[in-house]
């Protein structure tokens, strides 16, 4: 905190340390559960209103330097379609954008989630941000334009989906909620938050793990890491290309892991019964979205449980690359069809307020110019 230096943040933390906190406070450990329920499972946003506490603890807290605060609410874009782009800011005043898409985003969902629960009401997407920007430098990503401004912390992660719940007056086990890692930056580059903030959210806010999917772009060691982690979302690899020269020269990341390493890794990914890899290929047209493509994708997933999702490509200013049409889009997915491969084509949210993949952050510095 600006000016405090003594601050300590409790949102973020675990049972295990909360625990901790308080003993050394010389209170019961049971007040560690009150704090940790109250935190993730009732969404209290201040350390003040959290009324299972008895008032002193929390002035002792306090005293201690310890708070606890949900990141504020900048702006909010609704789009016709129903559609919530939250530009969310933390403490030290840096911004992210989360998003809020009813109804889920069709391509998500699971095999355990496509059936909903009977006491199931409200389902929605929540796509969130794990870093302020991205270092991985795609071409075709406007989140890649801010470079990498700093790793979100596990509490950051979280307070997003807290936020988002509390404005939608989500009650959990009621509505159904998937999470998709998925907005600004690359998880796998701050992994121990990412990983930390999918564990506190499953066991705090009791969000199944079933309904959580990762996407990278090919942190090539993180994915064995990932694998043998016993809480863990879904995996989405955003391939993109279907030969390494092409991959190249749209992701970067490909110089340091090429397709045959990726493909390695993803082939001894663990995975659980029922469920299958997903691969994101966003189409740019004339660039990946020829047939000769489809084929290069239908033999690279040869052997691996996987689905594919098809992203037509979000155009924006500063991005060199054009849309594809639908015949096209519908091509390269019938290719994959035929091959068994299942796939779908992932509907764009949000268009009309820029809400949609890889326009993250970048169009709130143009909407606010307009
Ligand atoms: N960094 C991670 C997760 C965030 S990006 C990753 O790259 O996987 C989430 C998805 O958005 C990725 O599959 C990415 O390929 C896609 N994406 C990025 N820019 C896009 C754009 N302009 N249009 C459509 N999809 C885009
Ligand atoms: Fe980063 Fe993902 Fe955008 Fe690539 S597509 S620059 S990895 S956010």
């Amino acid at each position: 905190m600006p000016g405090n230096p003594q601050q300590f943040e409790l949102l973020g933390l675990t049972n295990q340390e909360l625990m901790a906190v308080v003993e050394a406070l010389g209170e019961p450990r049971y007040r560690a559960r009150q704090l940790f329920d109250a935190l993730y499972g009732q969404r209290v946003a201040t350390l003040d209103e959290i009324s299972t506490l008895p008032k002193t603890l929390r002035a002792r807290l306090a005293e201690e330097g310890y708070r606890s605060g949900f990141p504020a609410i900048d702006q909010r874009f609704v789009s016709r379609d129903g559609t919530v782009r939250y530009l969310v800011r933390f403490a030290d005043a840096q911004t992210v954008e989360t998003v809020w898409m009813p109804d889920g985003d069709g391509a998500e969902e699971t095999e355990e989630s496509a059936t909903p629960g009977p006491s199931s009401n409200r389902r929605a997407t929540i796509c969130l941000s794990s870093q302020a920007g991205c270092a991985v430098n795609c071409k075709f990503c406007m989140t890649a334009l801010l470079g990498v401004q700093r790793n979100l912390t596990a509490g950051e992660i979280v307070g997003q989906v807290l936020l988002v719940l509390n404005d939608q007056q989500i009650e959990i086990g009621r509505d159904r909620i998937n999470l998709v890692f998925m907005g600004q930056g690359e998880p796998f580059l701050n992994y121990e938050n990412f990983i930390r903030a999918a564990r506190l959210l499953v066991e705090g806010a009791a969000i199944p793990e079933s309904r959580m999917t990762v996407s990278t772009s090919g942190i090539v060691p993180r994915i064995a890491e990932f694998g043998a982690e016993p809480v863990r979302p879904h995996l989405a690899i955003s391939l993109n290309a279907s030969n390494d020269d092409l991959r190249e020269r749209i992701m970067p990341i490909n110089r340091k892991w090429k397709l045959a390493e990726l493909l390695e890794a993803a082939r001894r990914f663990p995975l659980r019964s029922r469920e299958r890899l997903t691969f994101e290929y966003v189409l740019l047209s004339g660039v990946n979205d020829a047939p000769e493509n489809a084929r290069e994708v239908v033999a690279l997933l040869s052997g691996i449980r996987a689905k594919v999702n098809l992203i037509a490509l979000n155009p924006g200013p500063e991005i060199p690359f054009q849309t594809p049409t639908a015949a096209a889009v519908e091509s390269f997915q019938q290719i994959l069809v035929a091959a068994g491969i299942p796939t779908y084509v992932r509907r764009p949210r949000g268009l009309d307020i820029y809400a949609a993949c890889g326009q993250l952050k970048r169009s709130t510095t143009l909407l606010s110019l307009t």
